[in-house]
């Protein structure tokens, strides 16, 4: 086993990445934010720099080559999205803005699909992201949502989830790993009893595939969402796949050009998959570096940045809780390198502010997962969440800005 992470040469990863050469505060940068957004690696700006320096031009409609070779690149990112997630089909892959933008397309679709009384069901560790658009759904319909529970491990209850479950539940929505605590959901079994009640599963999976390479034919999932940069991807592009049969059956998200096939003022009909929901000029440059994330990624290979970071979280874990009055929320033994913690009553903000000054780069506040603040009586933690980038000196630096930031609060 060792063998596999001297294969994953950290130090000369670290080469990749032109911003953990920088300084802030005058202190070398520790970046442990990763669970809000991964850092870019080289290969990925230069393809920025590239599109816009070589083939910038509107894609799907010029017969001009600049333009051919803008729509040849993006239908080529298309494909790598498609076998990185295994989908079945390219168009079946509907590139959005991200993770956000493709709930709110399937929210927002399902609006003529439900029915008074009907019943949707989400997991308490969900991200606002995944909560208000169904909400909202519900306000349309009448439906109801119903929750998941968890336990103080940050565990979701799942004989719970087996009595909520019913002829009306009509659809089911949880994230494959918890943003605010790391919990990485049992997602095949949530797939696997929804479907035998008939209900379609949306997996946010945001937070799981910067870990974990998902293979959505084998799970089955009717609805995959996710985002490029939390994979080492630029911001503002994701992915929203869904069964075609799914996708067939929702109607258009936004109206407007790229998504139409005829259009008179009496009757517009809508183009193919993937179109009718890409609406408007797309982030071309965008969804070309998602794809050049994806082969960055998958050249380091997700089994031994599994392998490194569960290290990682390991260290983290046991240097952390040497710290006097340190507490940390989600426990569960099945969960990746997000620590979500407290130290005594001090104000997870103070903390974050002087260990910013340390150059060490942490998450505070409620992690837009409020419900989850709330089963805990806290108004919020300090998130450390660590990358394959990462080193354990890092980790050594956290807790000794840690401990001084302490000495400083109490
Ligand atoms: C980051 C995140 C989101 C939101 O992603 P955006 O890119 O901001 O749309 C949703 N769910 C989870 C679990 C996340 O980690």
């Amino acid at each position: 086993m060792q063998k596999e992470i001297d294969m994953l040469d950290v130090q000369k990863i670290r080469e990749d990445f032109p911003i953990l050469k920088r300084e802030v505060n005058g202190k070398p940068l520790v970046y442990f934010d990763n669970a809000a957004t991964s850092q870019t690696p080289q290969v990925v700006i230069d393809a920025i720099v590239d599109y816009y320096s070589n083939y910038n031009a509107n894609i799907h409609r010029g017969v001009h080559t600049l333009s051919q070779e803008a729509t040849d690149a993006y239908e080529i990112a298309r494909k790598k999205v498609q076998n990185h997630f295994n989908a079945a089909h390219p168009h079946e892959i509907i590139l959005t803005s991200g993770t956000t933008h493709s709930i709110n397309i399937v929210a927002t679709g399902f609006t003529n699909l439900l029915t008074k009384g009907d019943e949707i069901i989400v997991s308490a560790l969900e991200h606002h992201s995944n909560i208000v658009p169904w909400q909202m759904l519900c306000e349309r319909t009448g439906a109801i949502l119903k929750v998941i529970p968890m336990n103080e491990e940050g565990e979701l209850l799942m004989d719970v989830y087996d009595q909520l479950l019913s002829k009306k539940t009509k659809l089911v929505f949880t994230n494959h790993i918890s943003n605010a605590l790391g919990t990485i959901n049992p997602i095949e079994k949530i797939i696997n009893k929804a479907h035998q009640v008939g209900a379609a599963v949306l997996i946010d999976g945001a937070q799981s595939c910067p870990h974990i390479k998902p293979n959505i034919q084998e799970l089955d999932v009717d609805f995959y969402v996710a985002s490029a940069h939390k994979l080492c991807g630029p911001t503002g592009v994701g992915l929203l796949y869904g069964k075609e049969e799914w996708l067939n059956k929702l109607p258009p998200y936004q109206g407007g050009g790229e998504m139409i096939d005829q259009v008179t003022f009496e009757k517009t009909t809508y183009a193919g998959l993937p179109h009718k929901f890409e609406a408007g000029t797309p982030n071309i440059c965008g969804g070309i570096a998602f794809g050049v994330a994806l082969d960055y990624m998958n050249g380091i290979g997700f089994d031994a940045i599994a392998e490194y970071e569960k290290e990682l979280l390991d260290y983290g874990t046991q240097q952390l809780l040497e710290i006097e009055g340190l507490k940390i929320y989600g426990t569960s033994k099945n969960k990746t390198s997000v620590i979500s913690f407290n130290i005594g009553a001090i104000h997870p903000y103070d903390i974050g502010s002087i260990v910013d000054k340390l150059g060490v780069a942490v998450r505070t506040g409620h992690h837009c997962a409020q419900p989850i603040m709330d089963f805990y009586k806290i108004p919020g933690t300090i998130r450390a969440s660590f990358s394959f980038y990462n080193t354990k000196e890092e980790i050594d630096i956290l807790v000794a800005a840690l401990k001084k930031a302490t000495m400083m609060l109490s």
